[in-house]
Protein backbone atom coordinates (compact mmCIF):
# COMPACT_ATOMS: atom_id res chain seq x y z
CA UNK A 1 0.00 0.00 0.00
CA UNK A 2 1.02 3.40 -1.21
CA UNK A 3 1.48 5.71 2.06
CA UNK A 4 2.94 8.47 0.39
CA UNK A 5 0.59 10.04 -1.55
CA UNK A 6 -2.00 12.66 0.34
CA UNK A 7 -5.25 11.70 0.94
CA UNK A 8 -7.81 13.69 -0.35
CA UNK A 9 -9.04 16.41 2.24
CA UNK A 10 -12.46 15.61 3.71
CA UNK A 11 -14.56 19.27 3.17
CA UNK A 12 -15.44 20.47 6.29
CA UNK A 13 -18.70 23.19 5.85
CA UNK A 14 -19.41 25.46 9.40
CA UNK A 15 -22.62 27.07 9.27
CA UNK A 16 -22.59 29.80 11.44
CA UNK A 17 -20.01 31.96 12.86
CA UNK A 18 -21.17 32.54 16.18
CA UNK A 19 -19.00 31.21 19.18
CA UNK A 20 -20.02 27.75 18.49
CA UNK A 21 -18.70 28.02 14.40
CA UNK A 22 -15.59 30.15 15.17
CA UNK A 23 -14.13 27.69 17.68
CA UNK A 24 -15.11 24.36 15.59
CA UNK A 25 -13.61 25.85 12.31
CA UNK A 26 -10.40 27.09 14.22
CA UNK A 27 -9.85 24.30 16.13
CA UNK A 28 -10.21 21.59 13.20
CA UNK A 29 -7.80 23.78 10.92
CA UNK A 30 -5.55 23.71 13.61
CA UNK A 31 -5.33 20.35 14.07
CA UNK A 32 -6.28 18.66 11.38
CA UNK A 33 -4.15 20.84 8.54
CA UNK A 34 -3.61 19.62 5.46
CA UNK A 35 -6.41 16.79 6.03
CA UNK A 36 -9.17 19.01 5.51
CA UNK A 37 -10.54 22.32 3.64
CA UNK A 38 -12.99 24.36 5.99
CA UNK A 39 -14.98 26.96 4.93
CA UNK A 40 -17.59 28.95 7.30
CA UNK A 41 -20.53 30.68 6.13
CA UNK A 42 -21.76 33.37 8.48
CA UNK A 43 -24.57 36.03 8.13
CA UNK A 44 -23.89 39.68 8.91
CA UNK A 45 -27.54 40.62 8.82
CA UNK A 46 -28.45 37.78 11.05
CA UNK A 47 -25.91 38.58 13.27
CA UNK A 48 -24.93 36.10 16.75
CA UNK A 49 -26.73 35.85 19.75
CA UNK A 50 -24.45 37.98 21.85
CA UNK A 51 -24.40 36.84 25.35
CA UNK A 52 -22.19 33.66 26.31
CA UNK A 53 -19.56 35.59 28.28
CA UNK A 54 -19.26 33.49 31.48
CA UNK A 55 -16.89 30.44 30.98
CA UNK A 56 -15.57 27.78 33.15
CA UNK A 57 -12.11 26.66 33.37
CA UNK A 58 -11.58 23.67 30.88
CA UNK A 59 -11.79 27.11 28.32
CA UNK A 60 -7.79 27.32 29.36
CA UNK A 61 -7.18 23.61 28.23
CA UNK A 62 -9.05 24.36 25.31
CA UNK A 63 -6.47 27.59 24.65
CA UNK A 64 -4.26 25.89 25.20
CA UNK A 65 -4.64 22.75 22.71
CA UNK A 66 -5.27 25.93 19.89
CA UNK A 67 -1.49 27.40 21.18
CA UNK A 68 -3.44 30.92 22.07
CA UNK A 69 -1.63 33.38 24.06
CA UNK A 70 -3.26 34.45 27.25
CA UNK A 71 -2.32 37.87 27.76
CA UNK A 72 -3.67 38.47 23.88
CA UNK A 73 -6.41 36.53 24.31
CA UNK A 74 -7.77 38.95 27.23
CA UNK A 75 -6.56 42.11 25.98
CA UNK A 76 -8.91 41.53 22.65
CA UNK A 77 -12.05 39.96 25.10
CA UNK A 78 -11.34 42.66 27.71
CA UNK A 79 -11.64 39.65 29.52
CA UNK A 80 -11.67 39.03 33.32
CA UNK A 81 -10.70 36.09 35.81
CA UNK A 82 -13.16 34.29 37.16
CA UNK A 83 -12.65 32.08 40.48
CA UNK A 84 -16.28 30.80 40.91
CA UNK A 85 -19.84 31.95 41.19
CA UNK A 86 -21.40 33.20 44.41
CA UNK A 87 -25.14 32.15 44.78
CA UNK A 88 -27.39 34.55 46.56
CA UNK A 89 -30.84 33.89 47.45
CA UNK A 90 -31.06 30.54 46.00
CA UNK A 91 -31.09 28.71 49.45
CA UNK A 92 -33.24 31.26 51.13
CA UNK A 93 -33.97 35.15 50.32
CA UNK A 94 -30.84 36.83 51.76
CA UNK A 95 -28.88 33.90 52.02
CA UNK A 96 -25.48 33.10 50.16
CA UNK A 97 -22.87 30.60 49.14
CA UNK A 98 -20.26 30.08 46.80
CA UNK A 99 -19.16 27.52 44.34
CA UNK A 100 -15.68 27.88 43.75
CA UNK A 101 -13.08 26.61 41.15
CA UNK A 102 -10.28 24.49 41.94
CA UNK A 103 -10.16 21.67 45.01
CA UNK A 104 -11.62 22.87 48.66
CA UNK A 105 -9.55 21.09 51.43
CA UNK A 106 -7.09 18.17 51.11
CA UNK A 107 -8.98 14.24 50.07
CA UNK A 108 -7.24 10.92 51.22
CA UNK A 109 -7.39 8.01 49.38
CA UNK A 110 -10.27 6.33 51.76
CA UNK A 111 -12.64 9.76 52.02
CA UNK A 112 -12.63 13.11 50.37
CA UNK A 113 -12.16 16.49 52.97
CA UNK A 114 -16.15 16.93 53.31
CA UNK A 115 -16.00 13.80 56.23
CA UNK A 116 -13.26 15.40 57.75
CA UNK A 117 -15.29 18.57 57.95
CA UNK A 118 -18.62 17.30 58.66
CA UNK A 119 -16.37 16.33 62.04
CA UNK A 120 -15.34 18.77 62.92
CA UNK A 121 -18.31 20.81 62.34
CA UNK A 122 -19.70 18.13 65.25
CA UNK A 123 -16.77 18.53 67.71
CA UNK A 124 -17.48 22.59 67.26
CA UNK A 125 -14.75 23.64 65.13
CA UNK A 126 -13.54 24.32 61.54
CA UNK A 127 -15.34 27.33 59.93
CA UNK A 128 -17.32 26.82 56.94
CA UNK A 129 -16.74 24.46 54.02
CA UNK A 130 -15.56 27.02 51.59
CA UNK A 131 -12.60 28.64 54.18
CA UNK A 132 -10.97 25.53 52.68
CA UNK A 133 -10.89 26.90 49.07
CA UNK A 134 -8.17 29.27 48.16
CA UNK A 135 -10.79 30.53 45.20
CA UNK A 136 -13.28 31.01 47.04
CA UNK A 137 -10.96 33.13 49.73
CA UNK A 138 -9.47 35.32 47.26
CA UNK A 139 -12.78 35.76 44.93
CA UNK A 140 -14.22 37.26 48.38
CA UNK A 141 -11.00 39.35 48.74
CA UNK A 142 -10.95 40.39 45.47
CA UNK A 143 -7.69 39.19 44.68
CA UNK A 144 -6.36 37.28 41.43
CA UNK A 145 -2.65 36.34 40.06
CA UNK A 146 -1.29 33.50 38.87
CA UNK A 147 2.57 32.59 38.29
CA UNK A 148 4.35 29.75 39.13
CA UNK A 149 3.97 29.89 42.66
CA UNK A 150 0.36 30.75 42.85
CA UNK A 151 -1.88 28.05 40.79
CA UNK A 152 -5.59 29.15 40.99
CA UNK A 153 -7.94 26.98 39.25
CA UNK A 154 -9.41 29.90 37.04
CA UNK A 155 -11.76 30.82 33.91
CA UNK A 156 -12.84 34.06 32.11
CA UNK A 157 -15.52 36.39 31.81
CA UNK A 158 -15.15 37.76 27.94
CA UNK A 159 -17.04 39.55 25.42
CA UNK A 160 -18.61 37.27 23.18
CA UNK A 161 -18.65 39.67 19.94
CA UNK A 162 -15.45 40.03 20.83
CA UNK A 163 -14.41 36.50 21.42
CA UNK A 164 -15.86 35.45 17.81
CA UNK A 165 -13.73 37.63 16.25
CA UNK A 166 -10.42 37.06 17.88
CA UNK A 167 -11.23 33.46 16.94
CA UNK A 168 -11.76 34.63 13.31
CA UNK A 169 -8.11 36.50 13.28
CA UNK A 170 -6.53 33.26 14.19
CA UNK A 171 -8.40 30.38 12.23
CA UNK A 172 -8.38 33.18 8.86
CA UNK A 173 -4.65 32.78 8.61
CA UNK A 174 -4.12 29.28 9.60
CA UNK A 175 -6.56 28.36 6.45
CA UNK A 176 -10.61 28.94 7.40
CA UNK A 177 -12.29 30.20 4.18
CA UNK A 178 -15.21 32.67 5.51
CA UNK A 179 -18.11 33.07 3.37
CA UNK A 180 -20.37 35.95 4.27
CA UNK A 181 -24.01 35.20 3.07
CA UNK A 182 -27.31 34.32 4.10
CA UNK A 183 -27.85 30.44 3.75
CA UNK A 184 -31.34 30.00 1.84
CA UNK A 185 -31.56 26.45 1.07
CA UNK A 186 -29.73 23.33 2.04
CA UNK A 187 -29.09 20.85 -0.28
CA UNK A 188 -29.96 17.00 0.41
CA UNK A 189 -28.24 13.99 -1.73
CA UNK A 190 -31.02 12.00 -3.23
CA UNK A 191 -29.88 8.42 -2.50
CA UNK A 192 -28.62 8.51 1.28
CA UNK A 193 -30.20 12.05 2.45
CA UNK A 194 -27.16 13.30 3.87
CA UNK A 195 -26.73 17.07 3.81
CA UNK A 196 -24.86 17.82 0.36
CA UNK A 197 -24.17 21.55 0.14
CA UNK A 198 -25.96 24.86 1.44
CA UNK A 199 -27.02 27.33 -1.11
CA UNK A 200 -26.72 31.08 -0.34
CA UNK A 201 -29.05 34.05 -1.04
CA UNK A 202 -26.28 35.19 -3.29
CA UNK A 203 -26.95 31.70 -5.56
CA UNK A 204 -23.76 30.30 -4.42
CA UNK A 205 -23.53 26.62 -3.65
CA UNK A 206 -20.90 25.43 -1.08
CA UNK A 207 -20.87 21.26 -1.73
CA UNK A 208 -19.07 19.86 1.12
CA UNK A 209 -18.61 16.01 2.70
CA UNK A 210 -19.66 16.82 6.52
CA UNK A 211 -21.69 19.79 7.93
CA UNK A 212 -21.35 21.06 11.12
CA UNK A 213 -24.26 23.55 11.91
CA UNK A 214 -23.38 26.35 14.12
CA UNK A 215 -26.85 28.45 13.14
CA UNK A 216 -27.53 28.88 16.66
CA UNK A 217 -30.92 28.36 18.24
CA UNK A 218 -32.25 28.27 14.44
CA UNK A 219 -30.89 25.15 13.94
CA UNK A 220 -31.00 25.69 10.12
CA UNK A 221 -29.50 21.61 9.29
CA UNK A 222 -30.01 19.89 11.63
CA UNK A 223 -33.48 20.65 12.79
CA UNK A 224 -34.73 22.09 9.60
CA UNK A 225 -33.09 20.09 6.86
CA UNK A 226 -32.86 16.71 8.72
CA UNK A 227 -35.64 17.12 11.49
CA UNK A 228 -33.38 15.50 14.00
CA UNK A 229 -35.85 16.39 16.95
CA UNK A 230 -35.72 17.91 20.11
CA UNK A 231 -35.50 16.49 23.97
CA UNK A 232 -37.19 19.01 25.99
CA UNK A 233 -36.25 19.60 29.44
CA UNK A 234 -38.46 22.29 30.32
CA UNK A 235 -40.47 20.09 33.10
CA UNK A 236 -37.38 20.20 34.97
CA UNK A 237 -35.38 23.79 33.60
CA UNK A 238 -38.90 25.83 33.04
CA UNK A 239 -36.84 29.06 32.73
CA UNK A 240 -37.26 30.37 28.82
CA UNK A 241 -36.77 33.80 28.66
CA UNK A 242 -34.15 36.40 29.24
CA UNK A 243 -33.43 40.00 28.90
CA UNK A 244 -30.07 40.42 28.33
CA UNK A 245 -27.87 44.49 28.81
CA UNK A 246 -24.62 45.55 29.24
CA UNK A 247 -23.44 48.64 31.67
CA UNK A 248 -21.07 51.45 32.91
CA UNK A 249 -19.05 49.67 35.05
CA UNK A 250 -19.13 51.59 38.31
CA UNK A 251 -16.25 49.31 40.50
CA UNK A 252 -13.31 47.00 39.84
CA UNK A 253 -14.08 44.06 38.04
CA UNK A 254 -14.70 41.26 40.87
CA UNK A 255 -13.33 38.08 39.78
CA UNK A 256 -16.36 35.84 39.71
CA UNK A 257 -19.95 35.61 38.00
CA UNK A 258 -23.01 36.22 40.09
CA UNK A 259 -25.82 34.60 40.14
CA UNK A 260 -28.84 36.07 41.93
CA UNK A 261 -31.94 34.76 42.11
CA UNK A 262 -35.32 36.22 42.07
CA UNK A 263 -38.91 35.16 42.45
CA UNK A 264 -39.31 33.17 38.75
CA UNK A 265 -35.59 32.45 37.98
CA UNK A 266 -32.21 33.74 38.61
CA UNK A 267 -30.30 37.73 37.40
CA UNK A 268 -26.63 37.47 36.10
CA UNK A 269 -23.84 39.91 36.80
CA UNK A 270 -20.06 39.08 34.72
CA UNK A 271 -17.75 42.23 34.89
CA UNK A 272 -15.70 42.38 32.18
CA UNK A 273 -12.76 45.51 32.00
CA UNK A 274 -14.59 48.16 30.10
CA UNK A 275 -18.61 46.74 30.96
CA UNK A 276 -20.51 45.07 33.00
CA UNK A 277 -22.47 42.38 31.07
CA UNK A 278 -25.87 41.76 32.99
CA UNK A 279 -29.12 39.49 31.91
CA UNK A 280 -32.04 38.07 33.62
CA UNK A 281 -33.42 34.68 33.23
CA UNK A 282 -36.93 34.06 34.10
CA UNK A 283 -39.87 31.00 33.51
CA UNK A 284 -42.77 33.17 31.50
CA UNK A 285 -44.73 30.83 33.07
CA UNK A 286 -43.99 32.81 36.25
CA UNK A 287 -43.38 36.38 35.36
CA UNK A 288 -44.37 38.52 32.26
CA UNK A 289 -41.93 40.06 30.37
CA UNK A 290 -42.62 43.71 31.61
CA UNK A 291 -42.22 42.64 35.09
CA UNK A 292 -39.16 40.59 33.98
CA UNK A 293 -37.81 44.07 32.19
CA UNK A 294 -38.78 45.90 35.72
CA UNK A 295 -36.82 43.35 37.59
CA UNK A 296 -33.80 43.82 35.68
CA UNK A 297 -33.33 47.37 35.43
CA UNK A 298 -34.22 48.35 39.04
CA UNK A 299 -31.99 45.71 40.08
CA UNK A 300 -28.79 47.65 37.53
CA UNK A 301 -25.97 49.05 39.15
CA UNK A 302 -24.64 50.70 36.62
CA UNK A 303 -26.35 53.01 33.64
CA UNK A 304 -27.66 50.56 30.54
CA UNK A 305 -25.87 50.94 27.50
CA UNK A 306 -28.55 49.96 25.22
CA UNK A 307 -32.49 48.61 25.51
CA UNK A 308 -32.47 45.07 27.52
CA UNK A 309 -32.61 41.91 24.42
CA UNK A 310 -34.95 40.06 24.77
CA UNK A 311 -34.35 36.27 24.61
CA UNK A 312 -35.77 33.05 24.54
CA UNK A 313 -34.87 29.25 24.94
CA UNK A 314 -35.91 25.76 25.62
CA UNK A 315 -33.53 24.07 28.13
CA UNK A 316 -32.55 20.01 26.35
CA UNK A 317 -30.73 18.19 23.42
CA UNK A 318 -31.11 17.45 19.99
CA UNK A 319 -31.76 13.86 20.15
CA UNK A 320 -28.85 13.48 18.19
CA UNK A 321 -26.01 15.63 18.43
CA UNK A 322 -24.18 14.25 15.16
CA UNK A 323 -26.89 12.91 13.08
CA UNK A 324 -25.99 11.79 9.28
CA UNK A 325 -23.35 13.49 7.82
CA UNK A 326 -24.39 16.68 9.96
CA UNK A 327 -22.79 17.72 13.65
CA UNK A 328 -24.79 20.29 15.46
CA UNK A 329 -22.73 22.59 17.73
CA UNK A 330 -23.51 25.14 19.97
CA UNK A 331 -27.33 26.82 20.21
CA UNK A 332 -27.91 24.16 17.24
CA UNK A 333 -27.44 21.21 19.55
CA UNK A 334 -29.27 22.28 22.43
CA UNK A 335 -29.05 24.26 25.02
CA UNK A 336 -28.69 24.02 29.38
CA UNK A 337 -30.09 27.36 30.63
CA UNK A 338 -27.06 28.99 31.87
CA UNK A 339 -26.53 29.00 35.30
CA UNK A 340 -23.16 27.67 35.85
CA UNK A 341 -21.51 28.91 32.26
CA UNK A 342 -21.52 25.54 30.74
CA UNK A 343 -22.44 25.84 26.90
CA UNK A 344 -19.03 27.17 25.86
CA UNK A 345 -17.87 24.72 27.29
CA UNK A 346 -19.68 21.94 25.77
CA UNK A 347 -18.96 23.48 22.73
CA UNK A 348 -15.23 23.06 23.69
CA UNK A 349 -15.89 19.23 24.68
CA UNK A 350 -17.75 18.56 21.40
CA UNK A 351 -15.10 20.19 19.43
CA UNK A 352 -12.70 18.21 21.10
CA UNK A 353 -14.23 15.53 20.88
CA UNK A 354 -15.38 15.47 16.74
CA UNK A 355 -11.22 15.97 16.45
CA UNK A 356 -11.15 12.64 18.21
CA UNK A 357 -13.80 10.97 16.13
CA UNK A 358 -13.36 12.64 13.11
CA UNK A 359 -15.51 11.12 9.90
CA UNK A 360 -12.74 11.25 7.38
CA UNK A 361 -13.49 10.12 3.45
CA UNK A 362 -14.27 5.94 3.65
CA UNK A 363 -14.65 5.93 7.43
CA UNK A 364 -17.55 4.34 9.11
CA UNK A 365 -19.56 7.66 10.33
CA UNK A 366 -22.53 5.09 11.84
CA UNK A 367 -19.77 3.90 14.40
CA UNK A 368 -18.14 7.18 14.85
CA UNK A 369 -21.64 9.17 15.09
CA UNK A 370 -23.06 6.48 17.99
CA UNK A 371 -19.63 7.17 19.69
CA UNK A 372 -19.96 10.81 19.70
CA UNK A 373 -24.01 10.65 20.32
CA UNK A 374 -23.64 8.55 23.56
CA UNK A 375 -20.97 11.17 24.76
CA UNK A 376 -22.58 13.90 24.25
CA UNK A 377 -25.70 12.72 25.70
CA UNK A 378 -23.66 11.35 28.69
CA UNK A 379 -22.18 14.90 29.36
CA UNK A 380 -25.59 16.97 28.53
CA UNK A 381 -27.46 15.18 31.01
CA UNK A 382 -24.80 15.36 33.48
CA UNK A 383 -24.80 19.02 33.36
CA UNK A 384 -28.33 19.26 32.91
CA UNK A 385 -28.06 17.18 36.78
CA UNK A 386 -26.46 19.69 38.16
CA UNK A 387 -28.20 23.02 37.43
CA UNK A 388 -31.75 20.82 38.14
CA UNK A 389 -29.77 20.73 41.75
CA UNK A 390 -29.57 24.32 42.34
CA UNK A 391 -33.74 25.04 41.25
CA UNK A 392 -35.02 21.70 43.24
CA UNK A 393 -33.13 21.89 46.63
CA UNK A 394 -33.87 25.24 48.17
CA UNK A 395 -35.78 26.22 51.03
CA UNK A 396 -37.76 28.88 49.10
CA UNK A 397 -41.16 28.68 48.98
CA UNK A 398 -41.87 32.46 49.08
CA UNK A 399 -43.46 32.19 45.28
CA UNK A 400 -44.93 30.38 43.03
CA UNK A 401 -41.66 29.44 41.20
CA UNK A 402 -40.01 28.09 43.55
CA UNK A 403 -42.42 25.69 45.10
CA UNK A 404 -42.88 24.46 41.94
CA UNK A 405 -39.45 23.62 41.99
CA UNK A 406 -39.07 22.00 45.14
CA UNK A 407 -42.28 20.02 44.54
CA UNK A 408 -41.10 18.55 41.13
CA UNK A 409 -39.92 15.35 40.20
CA UNK A 410 -36.32 15.17 39.48
CA UNK A 411 -34.27 12.43 37.09
CA UNK A 412 -33.12 9.41 38.89
CA UNK A 413 -29.81 9.98 38.36
CA UNK A 414 -30.17 13.39 40.52
CA UNK A 415 -32.49 11.96 42.92
CA UNK A 416 -29.56 9.08 43.58
CA UNK A 417 -26.97 11.98 44.38
CA UNK A 418 -28.93 13.58 46.38
CA UNK A 419 -29.60 10.55 48.86
CA UNK A 420 -25.98 9.62 48.82
CA UNK A 421 -25.11 12.99 50.20
CA UNK A 422 -28.22 13.64 52.65
CA UNK A 423 -27.35 10.31 53.73
CA UNK A 424 -23.77 9.78 54.04
CA UNK A 425 -21.97 12.96 52.54
CA UNK A 426 -20.65 10.83 49.86
CA UNK A 427 -20.56 12.35 46.32
CA UNK A 428 -18.59 11.02 43.26
CA UNK A 429 -17.60 12.36 39.91
CA UNK A 430 -17.69 10.05 37.09
CA UNK A 431 -14.91 9.18 34.72
CA UNK A 432 -16.12 11.52 31.97
CA UNK A 433 -18.25 14.00 34.36
CA UNK A 434 -17.44 17.46 34.53
CA UNK A 435 -18.31 18.48 37.64
CA UNK A 436 -15.90 17.57 40.22
CA UNK A 437 -17.14 16.05 43.94
CA UNK A 438 -16.16 19.58 45.53
CA UNK A 439 -18.82 21.22 43.00
CA UNK A 440 -21.39 18.63 44.38
CA UNK A 441 -20.27 19.43 47.96
CA UNK A 442 -20.05 23.25 47.40
CA UNK A 443 -23.72 23.38 45.42
CA UNK A 444 -25.36 20.56 47.96
CA UNK A 445 -24.51 22.19 51.48
CA UNK A 446 -25.05 25.73 49.37
CA UNK A 447 -28.19 24.64 48.94
CA UNK A 448 -29.38 23.67 52.15
CA UNK A 449 -28.32 19.65 51.79
CA UNK A 450 -27.42 18.48 55.61
CA UNK A 451 -25.83 15.12 55.50
CA UNK A 452 -27.02 12.83 58.45
CA UNK A 453 -23.67 11.12 58.83
CA UNK A 454 -20.36 10.88 57.36
CA UNK A 455 -17.61 8.58 57.21
CA UNK A 456 -16.68 6.75 60.49
CA UNK A 457 -12.78 7.07 59.33
CA UNK A 458 -13.01 10.88 60.54
CA UNK A 459 -14.70 9.93 63.81
CA UNK A 460 -11.59 7.89 65.06
CA UNK A 461 -9.36 10.91 64.53
CA UNK A 462 -8.02 12.60 67.36
CA UNK A 463 -8.96 15.89 68.43
CA UNK A 464 -5.32 17.42 68.07
CA UNK A 465 -4.74 15.94 64.95
CA UNK A 466 -7.96 17.11 63.29
CA UNK A 467 -7.29 20.59 64.22
CA UNK A 468 -3.71 21.06 63.44
CA UNK A 469 -4.79 19.39 60.09
CA UNK A 470 -7.28 22.43 59.46
CA UNK A 471 -5.06 24.71 60.95
CA UNK A 472 -2.61 23.87 58.18
CA UNK A 473 -4.69 24.14 55.69
CA UNK A 474 -6.33 27.52 56.56
CA UNK A 475 -2.39 28.91 57.27
CA UNK A 476 -1.26 27.44 53.80
CA UNK A 477 -4.03 29.10 52.35
CA UNK A 478 -3.47 32.76 53.89
CA UNK A 479 0.00 33.04 52.81
CA UNK A 480 -0.85 32.18 49.37
CA UNK A 481 -3.22 35.05 49.49
CA UNK A 482 -0.73 37.84 51.32
CA UNK A 483 1.80 37.16 47.65
CA UNK A 484 -1.39 37.86 45.64
CA UNK A 485 -2.06 40.70 43.78
CA UNK A 486 -5.81 42.74 43.66
CA UNK A 487 -7.56 41.56 40.77
CA UNK A 488 -7.32 44.95 39.12
CA UNK A 489 -4.37 45.26 39.69
CA UNK A 490 -3.11 42.44 38.13
CA UNK A 491 -5.51 43.30 34.91
CA UNK A 492 -3.65 46.34 34.62
CA UNK A 493 -0.17 45.12 34.65
CA UNK A 494 -0.35 41.82 32.66
CA UNK A 495 -2.92 42.04 30.18
CA UNK A 496 -5.14 45.73 29.82
CA UNK A 497 -8.02 45.22 27.46
CA UNK A 498 -7.51 46.62 24.09
CA UNK A 499 -8.90 50.07 22.89
C1 LIG B 1 -29.47 34.05 28.03
C2 LIG B 1 -28.24 33.28 27.68
C3 LIG B 1 -27.11 33.38 28.48
C4 LIG B 1 -25.97 32.63 28.19
N1 LIG B 1 -24.88 32.70 29.02
C5 LIG B 1 -23.83 31.88 28.81
C6 LIG B 1 -22.69 31.90 29.65
O1 LIG B 1 -22.58 32.69 30.57
N2 LIG B 1 -21.69 31.03 29.39
C7 LIG B 1 -21.74 30.15 28.35
O2 LIG B 1 -20.84 29.33 28.19
N3 LIG B 1 -22.78 30.17 27.50
C8 LIG B 1 -23.81 30.99 27.70
N4 LIG B 1 -24.85 30.99 26.83
C9 LIG B 1 -24.78 30.17 25.62
C10 LIG B 1 -23.90 30.87 24.57
O3 LIG B 1 -24.44 32.12 24.28
C11 LIG B 1 -23.79 30.03 23.32
O4 LIG B 1 -23.47 28.71 23.63
C12 LIG B 1 -22.70 30.57 22.42
O5 LIG B 1 -22.82 31.94 22.24
C13 LIG B 1 -22.73 29.87 21.08
O6 LIG B 1 -23.77 30.35 20.28
P1 LIG B 1 -23.85 29.81 18.81
O7 LIG B 1 -22.57 30.12 18.12
O8 LIG B 1 -24.30 28.40 18.85
O9 LIG B 1 -25.06 30.64 18.17
P2 LIG B 1 -25.13 32.16 17.64
O10 LIG B 1 -24.26 33.08 18.40
O11 LIG B 1 -26.58 32.48 17.56
O12 LIG B 1 -24.55 32.07 16.18
C14 LIG B 1 -25.31 31.59 15.10
C15 LIG B 1 -24.59 31.91 13.80
O13 LIG B 1 -25.32 31.35 12.74
C16 LIG B 1 -25.50 32.31 11.75
N5 LIG B 1 -26.71 32.03 11.00
C17 LIG B 1 -27.94 31.72 11.48
N6 LIG B 1 -28.81 31.57 10.43
C18 LIG B 1 -28.09 31.76 9.31
C19 LIG B 1 -28.39 31.76 7.93
N7 LIG B 1 -29.64 31.52 7.46
N8 LIG B 1 -27.41 32.01 7.06
C20 LIG B 1 -26.14 32.26 7.47
N9 LIG B 1 -25.79 32.29 8.76
C21 LIG B 1 -26.76 32.05 9.67
C22 LIG B 1 -25.58 33.64 12.51
O14 LIG B 1 -25.33 34.73 11.67
C23 LIG B 1 -24.48 33.40 13.52
O15 LIG B 1 -23.23 33.69 12.95
C24 LIG B 1 -25.97 31.78 27.07
C25 LIG B 1 -27.08 31.72 26.23
C26 LIG B 1 -28.22 32.45 26.54
C27 LIG B 1 -29.41 32.35 25.64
Amino acid sequence: MNHTSEPPRTRVVVAGGGTAGWIAAAAIVRQLGPLVDVTLVESDEIGTVGVGESTIPTARSFHAFLGIDEAAFVRATQATFKLGIAFENWRQVGDRYFHPFGSVGRSVAIADFQHFWLEAQARGFGGAYGDYSLEQQAAGAGLFGHDEQHSLAYAYHLDATAYARFLRTLAEPWGVRRVEGRIERVERDGKGGNIAALVLASGERIAGDIFIDCTGFRALLTEGALGTGFEDWSEWLSTDRALAVQTETVAPPVPYTRAIAHDAGWRWQIPLQKRTGNGLVYSSAHMSDDEAHATLIGALDGRPLFEPRPLRFRSGMRRKAWNRNCIALGLAAGFIEPLESTSIHLIMNAVIRLIQLFPFRGDDHVALAARFNAQSRHEWEHVRDFIILHYHVTQRDDSPFWRDCARMTIPDSLAERIALFANTAGAWQGQDDLFRIDSWVSVMLGQGVEPRAHHRIARIIKEEELQTSFADLSRGIASTMRALPRHCDFLARYCPADG
